[in-house]
């Protein structure tokens, strides 16, 4: 992979290198700013700024450089108990929170993401800054996705409502669709805006309060939102932030007075969060987990657009996506094609600083997730996968690895059977559609899938068969907040966005009331006729 400024650019979206940077993009974009004052770094409980017991803190991390961005309080158990208490508070019956009308709930919402939209700039830099994402994503899809979702869910406060329900005998009966209290949000580094606007719409939507932990890697767009919940007027104790790591999300997890727990992360931790929870007060949970995702691809495919829409399903965000479409399953009679034109399509694409406008591709959240990483490729080339192109690390300075792919990838090779989460593309060859969809569904996860053919009935048989939350057809990554994403299998339990997100932040009460028939009401005479009207 050659250095950037000996690369010239290769998508539209960068037509020209050496223009003003504002010019490289065909959408208006205000000129990063790499050097942007991180404003907060306390914790946020009851709508005020605390240092962690103690004093505790720790380093945030800048992926592109490796140097320490900023200290952030560190959560302790004791802190956790104290945010708790504080969301506790702020869902009694009777608080501003409880009592406030369902409309207005939407208000408020509606006012965050105005709030969002007006600092759109801000949050764009400071979610690049932390996690390594490219600028040109931040501000056009993370800043814009948190927005979005609030909004989607601030229209549904006051559209939730039970039935009524035509019980045997003298009663009525009737559902109430009610908040569930405390709910602990634990995020993920790899979209720290875009899954916290997942999880905290639906849950305020609901009237819920929550303690959200962003993870470790990634604590500053929480936190500055946290000043923004303020801002709009939310009362205190709504909204509540403990920034840490495992300490600070086990001591949620195991809390008696957390009611919900909404997670994305790994396999690993979404067990842990399981049997903690059947220890304690049997959490209501929606555990957003791992994928290690099938694209197939058929031989009557559109395959300049396949090659392309593959690639963008495998690099998007540094391959850092629990959906990435990293099992890129060809058809053997486009086989040989569809690797040379991916390869020269990886060999362009532009690995560079995240704040420099032309940049796809920045670093690897950590040096440990870069380790891993790079484990992987090790595995592939041993265990004689063919490297078409990448397999080490660019430039010299920051977390960069070479846009990578794998063709004549098998099964049982471990890069085909585990998540790598990185910017490397394994590139299988199938013969029919019996085996390639038993091949796709061969595995532990069962995230997303996506299927490129031109034949509808082959997209909606097979749509049927794998064994995957969602099916992108002749499209990549196309999630959209009205519709619901979620895994089966080993990749999780519950879904996010749409109107079944609702159902994750909420309880069914059944209220029956015993209302014996009035015996003196006769609706057999005239009189109802004539009493309506009628001749
Ligand atoms: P991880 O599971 O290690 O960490 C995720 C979060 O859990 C962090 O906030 C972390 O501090 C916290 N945590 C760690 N130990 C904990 C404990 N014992 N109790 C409670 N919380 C704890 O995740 P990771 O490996 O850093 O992230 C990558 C994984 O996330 C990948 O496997 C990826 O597929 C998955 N992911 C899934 C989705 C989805 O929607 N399905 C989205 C993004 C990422």
């Amino acid at each position: 992979m050659a250095a950037v400024t000996e690369q010239a650019p290769v998508t539209d979206v960068n037509p020209k290198l050496d223009a003003d940077p504002v010019s490289c993009v065909p959408w208006p974009i205000p000129p990063p700013n790499p050097a942007l004052e991180v404003k907060y770094t306390k914790m946020f409980i009851n709508n005020e700024w605390y240092d962690a017991s103690g004093g505790a803190t720790f380093n945030d991390i800048n992926p592109s450089t490796e140097k320490v961005t900023a200290r952030i309080a560190e959560a302790s158990e004791a802190d956790v108990d104290k945010a708790v208490a504080a969301a506790t508070a702020a869902f009694q019956p009777g608080s501003p929170w409880r009592k406030m009308d369902a409309s207005d709930r939407g208000v408020l919402i509606n006012k965050l993401a105005d709030l969002i939209d007006e600092n759109k700039y801000y949050l764009a830099c400071l979610e690049t800054l932390d996690s390594g994402k490219p600028y040109t994503h931040t501000f056009f899809m993370d800043t814009t996705g948190i927005s979005k979702l609030l909004r989607y869910y601030a229209g549904w406060t006051d559209k939730m409502h039970g039935k009524t329900v035509p019980v045997d005998g003298d009663y009525l009966s009737y559902t109430l669709v009610q908040p569930m209290g405390v709910c602990g949000l634990i995020l993920p580094w790899n979209m720290p805006l875009i899954t916290m606007g997942m999880k905290l719409g639906p849950a305020l939507a609901c009237g819920n309060t929550v303690v959200i932990k962003p993870d470790e890697n990634t604590p500053l767009t929480a936190l500055f939102l946290a000043s923004l919940t303020k801002e709009a007027g939310f009362p205190a104790g709504v909204f509540n932030v403990v920034p840490g790591g495992p300490t600070a999300g086990a001591a949620l997890v195991n809390h008696h007075g957390v009611q919900k727990i909404s997670f994305t992360g790994s396999i690993e931790i979404g067990r842990k969060i399981e049997e903690a929870s059947s220890k304690t007060n049997m959490k209501r949970l929606t555990l957003e987990l791992s994928g290690n995702c099938p694209n197939i691809i058929f031989a009557d495919a559109d395959l300049d657009y396949a090659v392309e829409q593959a690639h963008q399903a495998v690099f998007m965000n540094q391959g850092q996506m629990c959906t990435a479409g990293a099992r890129t399953f060809v058809h053997e009679d486009i086989y040989d094609e569809f690797v040379k034109k991916s390869v020269a399509r990886a060999s362009k694409k532009m690995v560079a600083d995240p704040f420099q406008l032309y940049s796809e591709q920045g670093p690897q959240i950590s040096r440990k997730h870069f380790d891993s990483i790079m484990g992987y490729i090790k595995a592939g080339k041993e265990e004689g996968a063919k490297l078409e192109c990448g397999g080490s690390r660019h430039g010299d300075k920051g977390l960069y690895i070479q846009p990578t792919v794998f063709s004549g990838v098998t099964d049982e090779m471990k890069i085909a059977k585990e998540e790598i989460f990185g910017p490397v593309q394994c590139i299988l060859k199938f013969s029919t559609i019996e085996e390639v969809v038993e091949r796709a569904n061969n595995t532990q996860y069962g995230l997303a899938a996506g299927i490129f053919t031109q034949n509808v009935s082959v997209a909606l048989e097979i749509s049927k068969a794998l064994e995957s939350g969602t099916v992108w057809v002749n499209c990549y990554n196309a999630f959209a907040v009205q519709s619901p994403f979620g895994g089966l299998k080993m990749s999780g339990k519950g879904k996010e966005m749409g109107e079944e997100s609702l159902r994750e932040f909420s309880e069914i009460k059944t209220v029956t009331l015993k209302l014996p028939q009035i015996q003196n009401i006769s609706f057999k005479s005239n009189a109802v006729r004539q009493y309506s009207g009628s001749t």
